[in-house]
């Protein structure tokens, strides 16, 4: 049997607004004991009325912009009612049939993922059930924090495309600096919705729903939660379409419900079967008028929209011949493009100002600076974290790559000066002067240096003639060591062959 794997996502994030999203409270749990940003509204104690946090509305409407989403110009909160020992209103506050966004998409690789809806609701408390022990602790701390879930329709096709489109969620999250978005710490936390159905057997109609064709029964769709990794979204999708498959092949029968990802044995475990959202008994929230929008509002948050990730991809590539891989990792974080774009820009005003043609020369030159900032660059970010690229500049980063560029250093030469820029900061052409590490170019300088080495060396120069050519390797790096580093390679493996021969 063929079968179609059908996966929609929904993500909740924290919002990292100043206060909570119906009180005053703190909404920054960093550092706080347990229960001490907490007040009478988010204790849900009884005759308590609700505040919605402004920024957290608007915040919803500008990522909704972000993915393309249209606005409801009147919106409401609703009640979404469950017991649970960390929700102590026994409700949530909700959206049910009016979200503040809806109908938008992402674009992933070469597919538009459609996006549902995203509405905006409160975090619950937190559980803690301490090993050993007869009791459960909550902390309600979390209680009450501004909480955006975003639903995709259920058109992502692979456990791969889930991941990709979670950690392309993260990164516009964290463009639009609304939310830290940190997966291991909870802030952005990745359901998704898994059924297989034969293949030819049903049809998608839009908004959500699948509809069998002929007299096939649609195959149930499973909830997984738990899931707090990207690897972990992969793999928990992953074990859940081969759990399903096999299911169906054994004729065994699947039943919709909530399954939770083990990441220790790495397998789903059901939690419970699904409730239906007439089981939540949802109802308009009377403690809070609907909100209204005027067009000049949503042009407002329209207005702070700056340009996402995906949309930076295609433009970096475009417009710097970037290959599509080093334009994907360039945007991935905005700090981190800004820098790579500023040190373009600069590499062009260097290109200007020396009468060239910009258009004729980026190519080569985007490509070694693109090479310098993902593999060189990255290396200090990684070890020093994000604050070493206001050390080094886009200027100065610039200005080393011109001097690699144009062969004024060698490439180790320029390891060692990005060394010091990351360390003590400073002008790349000072540091050369400084250092001595302008490249030594000069032709009958190296054929000494070489001619020297050949001489010293003798039984290595007769393994080479008898046909052992990688020994010139060894005297490549001879030569290196001789000249510190200094040496250009390209010439020094010319000399060394004429003499060879
Ligand atoms: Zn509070
Ligand atoms: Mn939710």
């Amino acid at each position: 049997m063929e079968y179609d794997v059908i996966i929609g996502l929904e993500i909740h994030a924290e919002l990292k607004t100043k206060s909570k999203m119906f009180c005053e409270c703190d909404n920054n749990p960093e550092g706080k004991k347990p229960n001490e940003n907490t007040c009478p509204i988010c204790l849900g104690h009884p005759g308590c009325l609700p505040i919605p946090n402004k920024q957290a509305i608007e915040w919803t409407v500008l990522t909704g912009l972000a993915l393309h989403c249209k606005v409801n110009k009147l919106s409401k909160f609703d009640r979404k009612n469950y017991f649970y020992h960390d929700l102590p209103k026994a409700y949530q506050i909700s959206q049910y049939d009016l979200p503040f966004v809806y109908d938008g998409y992402m674009q992933v690789d070469d597919t538009r993922v459609a996006i549902t809806r995203i509405h905006l609701e409160e975090d619950t408390g937190k559980n803690t059930h301490p090993a050993g022990k007869n009791y459960s602790l909550i902390d309600f701390n979390r209680s009450s924090t501004p909480l955006m879930e975003m639903v995709t329709e259920p058109t992502i096709k692979s456990a791969e495309q889930a991941k990709k489109f979670c950690q392309q969620y993260q990164q516009i999250l964290r463009y639009l600096d609304i939310s830290n978005a940190d997966m291991e710490k909870g802030e952005m936390r990745c359901e998704a919705n898994i059924s297989v159905q034969e293949k030819g057997k049903w049809e998608y109609l839009g908004n959500c729903e699948i509809k069998p064709i002929g007299d096939y029964k649609l195959s149930p769709k499973v909830e997984v939660k738990n899931i707090n990794s990207f690897k972990a979204v992969e793999k928990a999708i992953n074990f859940e379409i081969k759990r399903q498959i096999e299911a169906l092949e054994d004729g065994e029968k699947l039943v919709q419900e909530t399954r939770g990802w083990d990441e220790n044995k790495a397998v789903t475990v059901s939690q419970r079967t699904k409730e239906t959202s007439a089981d939540y008994r949802y109802f308009p929230e009377p403690d809070i008028p609907p909100i209204k929008f005027e067009a000049s509002e949503i042009e407002a948050i329209k207005a702070k929209l700056t340009e996402m990730p995906p949309e930076k991809k295609v433009r970096f590539i475009e417009q710097y011949d970037f290959d599509a891989d080093t334009a994907e990792i360039l945007v991935a974080d905005k700090q981190i493009a800004n820098f790579a774009e500023n040190t373009i820009s600069e590499l062009r005003a260097w290109i200007d100002s020396n009468g060239d043609d910009w258009e004729r020369q980026k190519k080569k030159l985007a490509k070694t600076a693109s090479n310098w900032l993902t593999s060189e660059l990255f290396k200090y970010i990684k070890a020093d974290g994000m604050e070493v690229i206001k050390k080094i500049t886009p200027e100065n980063f610039a200005e080393l790559i011109t001097l690699i560029y144009q062969g004024k250093i060698n490439s180790s030469a320029g390891q060692t000066v990005l060394e010091k820029m990351a360390t003590d900061g400073g002008d790349p052409s000072n540091i050369v002067e400084e250092l001595g590490l302008e490249q030594i170019d000069d032709e009958a300088e190296l054929e000494k240096t070489i001619q020297n080495i050949l001489d010293q060396n003798a039984s290595q120069v007769e393994e080479y003639k008898s046909g052992k050519e990688n020994v010139i390797q060894f005297f490549v790096g001879q030569t290196m060591s001789a000249t510190k580093g200094k040496a250009n390679p390209k010439k020094v493996i010319e000399i060394l062959k004429k003499l060879l021969s």
